[in-house]
């Protein structure tokens, strides 16, 4: 029998600039890199479709910029979300201090059961990391988030770090449609994208 009911998930994508966030939305939805990919300007906004055990998880994605100048937006839309992915350059220590931050307000500012995920991107360059994994998984387990190290660019753990937010998406009351940033798919639906390729 084919997978016919799910879950539709609105999720947030959420650091500064120049981590990788709109290749990781790219890889995820259209399984393509850019190296040339051009900054968001405000918010962009894609959806894909994936199987999750026998249902559909559709998730609509919120990329917003990271400027400062954007930063007062990011509420209007991780306040509805399912999930966010916090994501930091593996290669950029700060990257790592500014992605506590943006947990520290999600934790303060947005929904009480948010599943949290934080993204190590571009290991493909480990040669010259500056965050040490086991520093993220014990941030991560801190704070009871995903953890994984991602590269947008060889397409490595993208499905991974989406499959595991979608299994800890819980599942919905049908009378409670929507209460967290969750509602309940009765078809499948196609995906569609913006921005890139
Ligand atoms: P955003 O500002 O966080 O959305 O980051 P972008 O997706 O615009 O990427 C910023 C820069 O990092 C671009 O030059 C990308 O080509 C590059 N980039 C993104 N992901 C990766 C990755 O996994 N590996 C490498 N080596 N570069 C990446």
């Amino acid at each position: 029998m084919g997978k016919s009911e799910g879950n539709l998930a609105l999720l947030q994508i959420l650091q500064d600039t120049g981590v990788g966030k709109s290749s990781i939305v790219c890889r995820f939805v259209q399984d393509h890199f850019d190296h040339n990919i051009s900054p968001t300007i405000g918010a962009s906004f894609m959806t894909k479709t994936v199987p999750c055990g026998n249902e559909l998880h559709k998730f609509l994605i919120w990329d917003t910029a990271g400027q400062e100048r954007f930063h007062s937006l990011a509420p209007m839309y991780y306040r509805g979300s399912a999930a966010a992915v916090i994501v930091y350059d593996i290669t950029k220590q700060d990257s790592f201090h500014t992605l506590k931050k943006w947990v520290k307000e999600l934790k303060e500012h947005g929904p009480e059961n948010i599943v949290m995920a934080i993204a190590g991107n571009k290991c493909d360059l480990s040669d010259i990391r500056e965050v040490p994994i086991k520093d993220a998984k014990e941030y991560a387990e801190s704070i009871g988030a995903i953890v994984v190290e991602t590269s947008a660019k060889n397409a490595v753990n993208i499905e991974e770090l989406f499959q595991g937010i979608s299994r800890q998406i819980p599942p919905l009351d049908p009378h409670e449609n929507g209460n967290n940033g969750a509602i309940k798919l009765g078809k499948q639906t196609s995906q569609t994208g913006r921005r890139c390729c």
